[in-house]
């Protein structure tokens, strides 16, 4: 499709933010805004109007495409004119995990559904406490868009992942035909090609033009993905978080669920993803900021100290190691405290090359360019560390806002109407 002036809307686990892109991808405008309530549909809308309203008027006129993330997993049930009638589940929110064993005699031993957070086990929970008739369960993105395009019952690939929905079929598996889960079926979305466009802007008080698209939207973590301009079979992105975590961009879906690596569909390819337990939270446990910033530009990246740690935060691991028992290895530590952070610079960035050569072990694609965003992204030792253990190009992503992503989402894949929508609540 021809490229439009997009807005991209994040909900993110900390807050919500809106940046709206020219044609060329070039930052027209931004907005944040703080989720106080973070479980509250009511705040949501509030805040989606609050940022629309923040850019600029004559911005806002020439937007022609709007798409929004939301955290995966945050879901609830809605009455026919889209009122929620139950309480939000976030994506963290594990009190339907007695309903696992359910789920334990339909489908495959180490499916995505199977965690105590899915979708799916969550839907379950609020089918038993909370269903009446006409009800939709939507994710947190699919309702947002729903107030905008007043289309009600619409997800996408990624947001129903965890709800089951298989990406490589189109389709929801046969399995939902089980007694336990047929109930379910007259509640589950409609899912499209994330970016789709969904329809018209509805919402006549926005300012927005009545040409302005609202697309199917995506999770926040593979808007991040997105917001890098990866886009070739090859190339990758590393969050050097609290944690780490892995995505690569691959022509086969690679799956091994008992060690947290899953494949999300994006277009024709897809994007597998896998999460250490290490990562960057170790560093803040033994040198402040400053120490970091100081250190880290002493370090002389061509005298490796030979130190082999495994930086746990506790015990256990499940990728690139699956060992649940796996032990913090922090041991000997120099008396330098530059040594000491070197150390740990090459067992992580040893660690992320592990991750990706595991992943490409399972069938992904070789792996050609490293992106690199979160708040390890700016440490430059690390930075040439990670290029020396990874063989590869390794660059700072050029944007890392999920909201970037989100509004390249809608700008580039949001050519496509999709074919039939059911007639929304009225
Ligand atoms: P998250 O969102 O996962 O909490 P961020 O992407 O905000 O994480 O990154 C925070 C992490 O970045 C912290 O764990 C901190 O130790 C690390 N960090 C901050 N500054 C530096 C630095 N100069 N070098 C390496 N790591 C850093």
């Amino acid at each position: 499709g021809q490229a439009v002036t997009a807005l991209g809307i994040d909900f993110g686990t900390s807050g919500a933010r809106a940046i709206a892109i020219d044609p060329e991808g070039n930052v027209l405008a931004t907005a944040r805004r703080p989720l106080h309530q973070p479980d509250r549909p009511q705040e949501w809308a509030a805040t989606l109007r609050a940022l629309i309203l923040e850019m600029p008027s004559a911005i806002r006129r020439q937007i022609r495409r709007i798409a929004i993330d939301g955290t995966s997993s945050t879901v609830f049930l809605c009455d026919a004119q889209g009122q929620p009638s139950s309480p939000v589940l976030l994506y963290n929110d594990d009190r339907a995990q007695d309903h696992l064993q359910r789920l334990r005699q339909i489908v495959a031993a180490d499916h995505l559904v199977l965690s105590a957070t899915s979708s799916l086990v969550k839907l379950l929970w609020l089918q038993t406490h909370y269903a009446t008739a006409n009800v939709v369960f939507l994710h947190q993105a699919d309702w947002l868009a729903f107030l905008l395009h007043g289309q009600l019952g619409i997800s996408d690939w990624h947001n129903a992942l965890k709800l089951g929905y298989d990406p490589a079929k189109e389709a929801y598996p046969d399995w939902f035909s089980h007694p336990i889960l047929a109930p379910l079926q007259p509640l589950l979305p409609q899912v499209v090609p994330p970016g789709t466009v969904v329809g018209e802007v509805t919402a006549t008080d926005l300012g927005l033009s009545p040409e302005c698209q609202v697309c199917a939207g995506t999770t926040d973590s593979i808007a991040a993905f997105l917001a890098s301009g990866a886009s070739e079979v090859g190339e990758a992105v590393t969050s050097l978080g609290s944690t780490l975590v892995l995505k690569l961009l691959s022509t086969s879906r690679v799956e091994d669920l008992t060690a947290g690596i899953y494949s999300h569909r994006l277009g024709d390819r897809w994007l597998v993803g896998g999460a250490s337990n290490c990562g960057a939270a170790i560093l803040a446990q033994f040198f402040t900021p400053e120490e970091l910033e100081r250190l880290s530009v002493q370090i002389d990246v061509s005298q490796p100290t030979g130190l082999d740690y495994y930086p746990l935060l506790k015990r256990g691991e499940r990728f690139p190691i699956n060992d649940p028992h796996l032990e913090p290895r922090l041991e000997p530590r120099p008396n330098d405290p530059r040594l000491f952070l070197q150390g740990l610079l090459e067992s992580l960035s040893r660690i992320e090359a592990q991750g990706y050569a595991q992943l490409q072990r399972l069938g992904a694609s070789p792996l050609k360019q490293v992106w690199t965003a979160g708040g390890g992204a700016r440490n430059p030792a690390w930075l040439a560390l990670r290029q020396q253990y990874l063989g590869v190009p390794v660059a700072i992503s050029p944007h890392t806002e999920a909201a970037y992503g989100t509004a390249r989402l809608a700008q580039l894949n949001g050519g496509t109407t999709a074919p039939e929508f059911p007639t929304s609540a009225d």
